[in-house]
Parts: structure tokens; sequence; C-alpha cells
């Protein structure tokens, strides 16, 4: 059996301690509602940004010291990288295998678009080395997906499940949005039990945002918001669908162990647990973001803009957009608010002295929350209840 990895003492999950991420920008259309660094392209120039992910990967190795590091998983998301050709996808494997040491049983994750999936795809990434699918499903009703702008139908979406499994994944996500203008709480019921149905290992659910402070870039489903041409559900039916999510997932096995996250045994994200529990990352391609710590732990992001990500890795350049050094107080912030969106909560004392912050400050707030039922306190755990999920935001942001 290969080894796993090891278990994060903070929350009880396997994580990886250090990743690599890599983004493909380009998808067949742009969705409405989407500020991720994607480009619809007629065109994929896919040989010409595989050199380019190769020579950044290269770049990096060179500058950044991340000597010793065992890569312990791979992530290549997007845009729509089931529109890469696998065996650009095999060459980009291999060199992370050649720059690195990855870990046996490490977890190689692809996100496939249903509208660009098809087995023969799929088993050209499984023999490339990819071992885990997540596909952008999003709904399986045809109102919802016509809202969201997706290229995509219900029987595309679920065909696109069986053809990862006719293609040996064993291991499969799903991605669902509720929320969505127009959308009822027995469509999202209805999404929730056909994605059971199907058998996947690992589910994921995210409420629509369309609030401008949240995301990356202006979309154009926002403005129509903001003009009254759209309307999203209240924030009660919001919370009432999140909750149907809930139950049908956990009727059908799928535990959640993350505000968004569910999953059957031992098949939650290890690549995302990283984000949750500290964990470093390397990231290469079109906006994608890194944390990499040495004498300072740093955080980059790259270009969002192919294009110019293109033209600087082809000068020789590092194609930054952005690149900051965080102080002991922000890695703070962030482990206490990634940590209390986990099920199993955040070690507060721990982290707290970690970071040079003060655990007896923060317990009369602490026992403020467990009093009104929004947290509870695990052995050495701070962990939010459902409610507490709810207004996750506000407690975390009164424990800073
Ligand atoms: S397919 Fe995904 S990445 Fe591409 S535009 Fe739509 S939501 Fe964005």
């Amino acid at each position: 059996m290969a080894p796993r990895a090891p278990v994060d003492a903070h929350t009880g999950l396997e994580a990886a301690r250090f990743g690599v991420y890599v983004h493909f920008p380009y998808c067949l259309s742009k969705c409405p509602y989407c500020d991720f660094a994607s480009t619809a392209a007629r065109q994929i120039p896919d040989e010409r940004y595989t050199r380019a992910i190769l020579s950044e990967l290269q770049r990096r190795l060179e500058v950044q010291q991340l000597g010793g590091r065992e890569v312990s998983s791979i992530f290549i998301g997007g845009g729509t990288p089931s529109l890469w050709d696998p065996r650009s996808v095999g060459a980009v494997l291999e060199a992370i295998s050649a720059g690195f040491t990855v870990a046996g049983g490490c977890e190689v994750t692809l996100e496939a678009n249903p509208g660009a999936s098809d087995a023969e795809r799929f088993r050209g990434y499984r023999a490339a080395g990819v071992n885990r699918l997540s596909l952008g499903v999003q709904s399986f009703e045809a109102s919802t997906l016509t809202t969201l702008g997706r290229a995509h139908d219900g029987p595309t979406a679920q065909r696109a499940f069986a053809a990862a499994r006719a293609a040996g994944f064993d291991n499969v996500s799903m991605d669902f949005i509720y929320g969505v203008h127009g959308q009822t709480e027995a469509q999202v019921e209805s999404d929730a039990r056909a994605a059971v149905a199907l058998g996947s290992e690992h589910l994921s659910a995210y409420a629509l945002t369309l609030d401008q402070a949240s995301l990356a870039q202006e979309v154009p489903l926002a403005r129509q918001l903001a003009r009254g041409e759209v309307a999203l559900p209240p924030d009660e039916t919001v919370v009432r669908m999140q909750r149907l999510v809930r139950d049908v997932f956990a009727g059908a096995g799928l535990a959640r162990y993350e505000i968004s996250n569910y999953a059957r045994p031992g098949f939650h994200s290890r690549h995302n647990a990283l984000y949750w529990t500290g964990g470093e990352y390397l990231a290469v391609g079109t906006g994608a973001t890194g944390f990499v710590q040495g004498a300072q732990a740093v955080r980059y992001s790259n270009q969002r803009s192919a294009e110019k990500y293109l033209l600087e890795v082809e000068a020789g350049q590092l194609p930054e957009a952005s690149r900051e050094v965080l102080t002991p107080n922000e890695l703070f912030e962030e482990r206490v608010a990634m940590g209390l969106r986990l099920v199993n909560g955040v070690e507060l004392e721990a982290v707290c002295e970690a970071f040079g912050q003060s655990a007896e400050a923060r317990a009369q707030t602490v026992r403020h929350l467990v009093h009104a039922g929004l947290a509870e306190r695990r052995g050495g755990r701070l962990a939010l209840t459902d409610a507490g999920f709810d207004v996750h935001s506000a407690i975390a942001a009164r424990l800073m």
C-alpha cells in the first residue's frame, strides 16, 4: 500500500506539507460569474503554454530555496485543464518528478470540465500519473446551468463521471453551486441527490458569491446584480440550501470536513488541506499564487493575463504580478481563519503561541462563542458548530 501523507497535528486531517499547483488558464467560454484567471480561447496554444510552464518551473527551482522539500500533492487547476493535451500534462508531471522528490502515494488532481471530457482523454491523464479527477459539474439542472452560463448540460455531466470511472479513476470529486438566482431549494436537493447517486468519493458545494469585495475582478453577473437585473436568494434561503446539501451528502456517507467540502472516509482533498493548515505550495502558471517559507514567509502571484504571463516567461523573467513577505500577525490570522473552516477546528492556544499572540486575550471571546452555541471546545481545539459556520467570517474576525 502507498504511504499516506502525515496527519496534521492541528486538524487531525492528512495534509500534504508541500504541494505544487499548476494553473491552466484556457476555457471554451467565459462563465459570467467566474473571477478565476481564465480566458476563452478558440485556439489553445498548448505547446507554447507547456513550454512556459516547464520554463517557469525550472526558473523557480533555480531561484527559490526549495531544497529537501518532498511533494505530497500536485493540483492542476484552471481554467479548464481537461483541454490540455494529456502528453503535455505528462511532461509537466515528469518535470515536477525530476525537480523534486515526489512522495509515494502523492495525490495528483486534475480539474475537468464536463464539456471537455471523454474517457480516452481521461485515460491519457491516468497514464500520465493523475490519480484524482475533480469535475466542475455545478448543477444537473438545465435552468441553473443556463443561468450560470455553463456550456454543458446534466446528461453531459453524468457522462463525464462515467468516463472518469471507465478510465480507471477511483477518486473522483464533483463541484456544485447553490444560491443561484432563480434556483429553488427543491432543485438544490435534486442536484445533491443526483450527485450522491453517482457514488463520488468527494463533493464540494459552494454558495454563489457575487460580492465585489470577495471577487478578484469584476464579473458580468455582479454587474447585473448591481443593476437589479438579477436577484440572489435571501441569506436564510441560502442557509437552508446549504443544510439540505449537507444532510443529503451525510445520508450517503459523505461527511462534512470543511465548510464547503464533504468526503467518504479517507478521501478528503490532501492538497486543499494544505491550504487550510498552513502548508507550503509552489505555484506555476497564469494567475497562480504560491506560498513558500524560507528565512521569510513569502506569497507571490503570477500575471493573470495569459499573454502577459507567456511573454514574461519567454523573456526569462519570473512572471510575477506581486510578491509579499507575510508578517507573523498575518500568518496567525490566516491560520485561524483557515483552521476554523475545518470541522475539526484549530488548536487556538498552540497557534497563538506559535505566532506570538495572546490566547488569554481571546479567552473571553471563546467563552462567548461556546455559550452562544457557535463553537465547541474539543480537546485543545476550537471548532465551529454548524451555526458557527454560517457566520464563519465574523467569528474569525472577532478572534483576530
Ligand atoms: S469553466 Fe470554470 S474557469 Fe472556465 S470560465 Fe467557467 S467557471 Fe471560469
